[in-house]
């Protein structure tokens, strides 16, 4: 396996999901034994590096490039909300979610969230 910081983002969201299932399998049944406990708490703390990397990353992608910081596609425009959103990976291309949006109460967290996405 790569080293965390050699990781694009696409690939920390595959070990993500990898290593939550594992906790999961650990949580599920074995969580007595104290191997198994101290195998998820690592896996958790490798979770969250790589979520530290990945929102990193992201950041970084919004700011230089404009696109989606998921798949690098340039997304689409909301009117009524004046943002832009990648609909494949529902998320919102600059991340302006909560307080630091313009929009009045704040951006749902996710573009699927968001009732009135298609409204002008
Ligand atoms: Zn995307």
């Amino acid at each position: 396996m790569k080293n965390i910081n050699e990781m694009s983002i696409p690939e920390l969201y595959q070990e993500i999901r990898r290593l939550e299932s594992a906790v999961n399998k650990v949580n599920e049944g074995k969580t007595n034994s104290s191997v198994a406990k101290e195998l998820a708490a690592r896996y958790m703390e490798k979770i969250s590096a790589m979520y530290a990397r990945a929102n990193g990353l992201k950041r970084k992608f919004r700011e230089k490039l404009g696109v989606c910081p998921i798949c690098g596609e340039p997304g689409k425009h909301s009117v009524y909300y004046d943002e832009r959103y990648c609909p494949d990976c529902d998320v919102w291309i600059e991340d302006r979610t909560g307080a630091e949006s313009e929009f009045e109460g704040g951006l749902p967290e996710k573009p699927s969230m968001a009732p009135h996405l298609n409204e002008a």
